[in-house]
């Protein structure tokens, strides 16, 4: 392909992406961003493989195949409820990317560069490196816990900061050492030390980070993921890797910035780790007193007879697929005559967005789908909360116990509507492994068992 038609062609690919951002920014025109974003990909993938800087086509084809087949295979296998996890480890594969395709450049004795360029192209080298290792493995251990395989609460080290800060500034110390390098074979030594302290850091990193501060984590992997992509970009001279490595990475960024405010949180403070430790749980169940239970078919009369609900969907939900049956039941009360309005928490669920997918997903109109500032003023004069799979984002002690580990993350207030209802299974703490005080309230009725179960019942009592 002449090189005017690559540059033309990866121009395109580059709006399309800008547009694909625009569009996911709103639950409406999401759809149509995805479109942009497949389509976009789709011309980069044609003009990348049709440039002359592929000399081997048969083999990026066969190479083309294995990984189109291995993801067709997951996006068909996976549950919504997993999105999340595929998410993180498919960060971890731009991150070991990075990292191999900056060894490959460094080694590659076609790729020759001379005085400042060869500066720079080592920069690149390095930075490509560090950033993709640390992603990598702080990717694959945000997956397993994301997954339930390793712990959620934080693990911290005594001098962890201390022990941050060194393999920072040895990390320095090799860049320099690599600069100096005369010859490949001289500077791959500190190059492998320091690809070695940056998978320690990144597993160190987000091991150090806990269960309630998970959002931002994936939010700021998902954004260093991009500038490891951008970095590789520099180490291929390859234009549209650059521009799309740097909107996934500003866009992570922007992102990680949102979910911190959303969860009132520093992000250096959530970066050196050590959230989700501080006092341990708040009171226990014999402390707190008793809970009050209801059947479905009680929920649903409060329902008929109240005038105004709010449902707070949360990860149960997604569990449980209850999402269609909870529209359903939408749909009736409003029927009624009762105003249904929905609430969303910035991190309901398990990933950015996941409580307004399967709403969308569900058909529930956007329009009385508020988020966590519009509706908690409105909570006093709601006759009843239906609390559908969400713990943590409706905990009263991140506002009441200054010593819990959720203390200061906003949340929303359910417990200020006239009856409270949590449809959950049993009285299990939610991601962040916090004691919820909700429970106990005079105003707050259990509603035990499968959310999905729960809502069809409450369905079939209201028709
Ligand atoms: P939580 O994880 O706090 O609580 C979910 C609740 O759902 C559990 O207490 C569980 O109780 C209940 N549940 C599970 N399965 C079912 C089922 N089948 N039927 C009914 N109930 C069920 O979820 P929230 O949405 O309230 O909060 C999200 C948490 O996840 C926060 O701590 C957030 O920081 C974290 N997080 C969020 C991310 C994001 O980007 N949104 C990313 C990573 C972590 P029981 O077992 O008793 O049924």
């Amino acid at each position: 392909m002449p090189s005017g038609f690559l540059a033309a062609a990866y121009i395109a690919a580059s709006i399309l992406f800008i547009l694909s951002l625009g569009g996911l920014s709103h639950q409406e025109r999401a759809r149509r961003g995805n479109i942009y974003g497949i389509a976009g990909m789709a011309i980069a993938i044609v003009a990348t493989v049709s440039s002359d800087q592929v000399s081997n086509l048969g083999l990026v084809m066969v190479l083309m195949l294995i990984g189109a087949s291995a993801g067709i295979y997951v996006a068909l296998k996976v549950q919504m409820t997993e999105m999340p996890e595929l998410v993180a480890i498919l960060h971890s594969f731009v991150g070991l990317a990075a990292v191999m395709v900056g060894f490959a450049n460094y080694v590659d004795p076609s790729v020759h560069f001379e005085g400042v360029e060869k500066t720079i192209h080592d920069v690149e080298i390095y930075l490509g490196i560090l950033i993709g290792a640390v992603t990598f493995t702080g990717s694959v251990i945000a997956f397993g816990k994301l997954r339930g395989l390793i712990m959620s609460k934080p693990l911290l080290i005594p001098a962890r900061h201390f022990i941050n800060l060194a393999g920072g500034l040895a990390c320095i110390w090799l860049g320099a050492w690599f600069l100096d390098a005369g010859s490949v074979g001289a500077g791959l030594f500190p190059l492998i030390i320091m690809s070695i302290i940056a998978f320690a850091f990144g597993v160190h990193m987000v091991m150090a980070i806990g269960g309630a501060d998970m959002p931002v984590v994936i939010s700021m992997l998902n954004s260093y993921s991009g500038w490891a992509a951008a970095a590789t970009g520099f180490m291929l001279s390859n234009d549209l890797l650059i521009v799309t490595g740097a909107l996934v990475g500003s866009s992570g960024a922007i992102l990680s910035y949102i979910m911190c405010r959303a969860m009132n949180r520093r992000f250096v403070a959530v970066i050196m780790g050590g959230f989700g430790t501080a006092g341990g749980t708040t009171s226990s169940a014999a402390e707190a007193g008793e809970v009050q239970a209801a059947s479905a078919e009680e929920v649903a009369e409060m329902l008929k007879n109240a005038k105004e609900v709010v449902i707070v969907p949360g990860y149960g939900m997604a569990v449980a697929q209850a999402q269609h049956a909870v529209s359903s039941v939408t749909t009736k009360l409003r029927e009624a005559g009762v105003n249904v309005r929905f609430g969303i928490h910035p991190v309901a669920g398990r990933m950015p967005g996941h409580m307004n997918v399967l709403l969308a997903e569900a058909r529930v109109p956007y329009d009385i789908v508020l988020e966590m500032d519009e509706i908690n003023h409105d909570l006093p004069n709601t006759d009843v909360a239906l609390v559908i799979g969400a713990n943590d984002i409706v905990n009263p002690a991140a506002q009441e116990d200054p010593d819990s580990p959720i203390a200061g993350m906003p949340v929303l207030e359910v417990w200020k509507a006239g009856t409270v209802v949590m449809s959950k299974r049993s009285m299990a703490a939610g991601y962040a492994g916090v004691d919820n005080p909700l429970f106990y309230k005079e105003n707050t009725r259990m509603l035990f068992g499968d959310a999905k179960d729960s809502v069809e019942t409450i369905l079939k009592s209201i028709t």
